[in-house]
């Protein structure tokens, strides 16, 4: 038996923070599979500062979410109803399933999830682009070797939690900096991350020179903006910045200005690159065992924010990430009786 399906469509190209009003609510009969197809029941929808940029109208490493279309969500859900002979009723799946109940789905269009190995969540943080974005970012764009001195901006979210983590068990010292003195808390005791800045309390700048008196040898970022400019300043010599994302710029009405630190890159042989995660897709299996062993052996703690609500709810959660309002991944979950 299968409800209606409840769906979140993109209204308008936000200005500033998304509104109420960037957002149509619909809901029309869920639909049936046809002949070697089969529908997925969303259960976890995935929230990512990314969607910001996907909504904004302009085509950024991705096309745009057009105006009407129901919002991009990755997810994981479980398969209600069949007509194709490799998924049965009752598998958990993940795939890119969009911001509503129900979506019929073809042959290349999901991944099986694995429960055996961790909780569904966990293939949505950790296990998902979270920790691989963590992982690549982390490895092959910034070339982690034991004994350095690596700082993570946005350290207490999804991809930060990992990225500090994974250079902790590598054997690095890891600096966090995170919002308000209780995600700071939870990175040091929880997290074991060798220090914590709360950049909300100020003076970043003093606070690395102290804690990283050597230099930084590499920097994830995660969130641009000042928190860049002060790291620029406190850099080691070859050192590599590697920009993940600039959160604090997503929502921002006006050009935002370039890092005023940059030459510091130049006396400090320094390196600055971005990337893409999707860039690494053929690789995913590598990193994915990495991680499933990590958090086998309990070296690697996956942190979930769950959000319990229904589709309705997805246009006030997403909210959540540009409030700081998550330690962890964030996740809505959905209800899994109906
Ligand atoms: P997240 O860190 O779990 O959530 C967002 C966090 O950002 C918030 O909890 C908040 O924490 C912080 N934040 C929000 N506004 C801020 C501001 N103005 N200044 C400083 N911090 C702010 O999100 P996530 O999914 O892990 O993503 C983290 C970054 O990774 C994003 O920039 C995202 O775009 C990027 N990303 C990149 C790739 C890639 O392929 N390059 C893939 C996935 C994600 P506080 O309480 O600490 O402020």
């Amino acid at each position: 038996m299968t409800s209606a399906n409840a769906q979140i469509r993109l209204a308008a190209h936000p200005v500033g923070l998304p509104q109420p009003s960037d957002w149509d609510y619909t809901e029309q009969p869920a639909p049936q599979p046809g002949p070697g197809e089969f529908l997925v029941r969303v259960e976890y929808l995935s929230l990512d500062p990314a969607m910001r940029s996907w909504i904004s109208g302009r085509h950024t490493y991705i096309e745009p979410v057009a105006l009407g279309d129901v919002m991009r969500a990755g997810g994981i859900g479980r398969i209600v109803a069949s007509q194709h002979p490799d998924h049965q009723v009752g598998e958990i799946v993940s795939g890119r399933f969009g911001a509503q109940r129900y979506t019929l789905c073809r042959d290349g269009e999901v991944t099986k999830v694995d429960t055996a190995l961790a909780p569904a969540p966990t293939h949505l943080a950790a296990l998902g682009i979270a920790g691989l974005t963590a992982y690549f970012g982390l490895f092959d764009v910034g070339r982690l070797e034991p004994g350095q001195t690596v700082v993570v901006s946005g350290a207490a979210g999804a991809v930060g939690s990992i990225a500090g983590q994974i250079a902790r068990i590598t054997g690095c010292r890891v600096i966090g900096i995170a919002g308000g003195p209780a995600k700071c808390a939870t990175l040091v005791d929880e997290l074991g991350f060798d220090a914590a800045i709360d950049y909300k309390a100020g003076d970043v700048r003093a606070r690395l020179r102290e804690h990283a008196p050597d230099g930084v040898d590499l920097f994830f970022d995660n969130v641009g903006g000042a928190i860049l400019d002060d790291v620029l300043t406190c850099l080691a010599t070859g050192a590599r910045v590697v920009i993940s994302g600039a959160i604090a710029q997503y929502n921002a009405t006006q050009q935002a200005p370039g890092p005023s630190n940059y030459l510091q890159l130049l006396t400090k042989r320094a390196s600055m690159t971005g990337f893409v995660i999707f860039d690494y897709a053929d690789r995913y299996p590598e990193a994915m065992t990495r991680l499933a062993e990590w958090i086998s052996t309990g070296e690697l703690v996956s942190f979930e924010h769950l959000v319990q609500g229904d589709i309705k709810d997805f246009p006030e959660t997403l909210l959540t990430l540009f409030r700081g309002g998550n330690t962890g991944k964030l996740i809505l979950a959905l209800p899994q009786d109906q």
